[in-house]
């Protein structure tokens, strides 16, 4: 399904052109608009959804695969020392363009990139109200 207003419908489909690195039937990889370092980049499905509460799990499992293809090619052609792989889902975790994302952002030794969080504590009520949940 294409979604008519999709932005990222409309790139994978090839209708708004963008830096490619990488094309299949199933995916397109670009470089970002607004890149946290130097070669970022985003594997696009060509199929619309929303988010990974949205995809299927094999599309999911493929894209996962071509981000360790991509990311392997990359460091090469880079010369970066690392990667994070980042995927959001929905406003309160950052999600900003609702057509389902992976970013690939290189790391360079000594880069200001600030993927990070401050970290909590878990504590012994958090952790059994959890897995007590999960059960
Ligand atoms: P999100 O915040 O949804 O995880 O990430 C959206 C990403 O898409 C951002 O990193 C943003 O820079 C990028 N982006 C938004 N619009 C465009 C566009 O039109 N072209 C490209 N190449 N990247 C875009
Ligand atoms: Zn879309």
């Amino acid at each position: 399904m294409k979604e008519r207003e999709c932005i990222f419908c409309k790139i994978a489909a090839g209708e708004i052109p963008s830096a490619t690195l990488h094309e299949d039937d199933e995916f397109r990889v670009i470089l970002d608009l607004g890149p946290a370092s130097k070669g970022h980049a985003l594997i696009l499905p060509k199929e619309h959804f929303r988010n990974l509460y949205d995809i299927d799990g094999e599309t999911a499992a493929r894209a996962m695969k071509l981000a360790k293809k991509m990311i392997t090619k990359m460091t090469d052609v880079l010369g970066c020392d690392g990667y994070n792989i980042v995927q959001n889902n929905e406003t309160c975790a950052g999600q900003t363009v609702f057509h389902f994302h992976i970013h690939l952002i290189p790391r360079y030794e000594g880069d200001q990139v600030g993927l990070g969080w401050q970290s909590g504590e878990l504590t012994e009520e958090v952790k059994n109200e959890i897995l007590k949940k999960m059960k």
